[in-house]
């Protein structure tokens, strides 16, 4: 089935992103079904890890309200095109990836990026991603993690993203000008 969200809300999400691409339109059907998914879930209950930082993720960000300022989006850096959906007590979960032949014609000819995105718009999703369930809660937010003053510059870092480096405890960027030292 064709895209079911109304255009004023893609044209919406086109804006958002500042132009229309294939990679955008990836992210409009992921949130195109987590919406009909989760439809019972609070918006801030949902919670999305996407495993990319592509265009699509700004489709998803604008159409489900999952933000990385709020905290129910979280990256994930492996650079593959997934996105995964839970609600926040953990009884739903599901994880979208990219099919391969997802962005092939029906003739089997290369189609332009006009075309690429009028089938990811126009395809039943189940032809878009592979679906499946998955388990277990969603991950924690980095949020509530404490911070600590780097050694180096001072500057306060969520403790997570600190390193430790001959004793010391430093921020990425200290640590990175270390490294290169060595
Ligand atoms: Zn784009
Ligand atoms: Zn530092």
């Amino acid at each position: 089935m064709t895209c079911q969200l109304s255009n004023q809300d893609v044209e919406k999400a086109v804006a958002f992103h500042g132009h229309s691409c294939p990679g955008l339109a990836i992210g409009i059907r992921a949130a195109e079904y987590a919406l009909r998914k989760f439809s019972g879930t609070a918006a801030d209950d949902l919670i999305c890890v996407t495993e990319t930082d592509m265009c699509g993720v700004d489709g998803i960000q604008f159409l489900t309200g999952c933000t990385f300022g709020k905290g129910n989006l979280i990256h994930l850096d492996y650079g593959k095109a997934a996105f995964s959906f839970y609600d926040r007590d953990g009884t739903k979960a599901l994880r979208l990836l990219l099919r391969p032949d997802a962005m092939a014609g029906e003739s089997g000819d290369e189609p332009d990026r006009q075309e690429i995105e009028r089938l990811l718009m126009s395809k039943p999703l189940e032809e878009i991603f592979k679906i499946e369930q998955i388990h277990g809660p969603p991950p924690r937010g980095a949020r509530i993690l404490a911070s600590l003053a780097c050694d180096s510059c001072g500057e306060s870092t969520m403790e997570s993203r600190t390193r430790r480096f001959a004793g010391e405890t430093l921020c990425i960027p200290c640590f990175n000008q270390v490294e290169q030292k060595i």
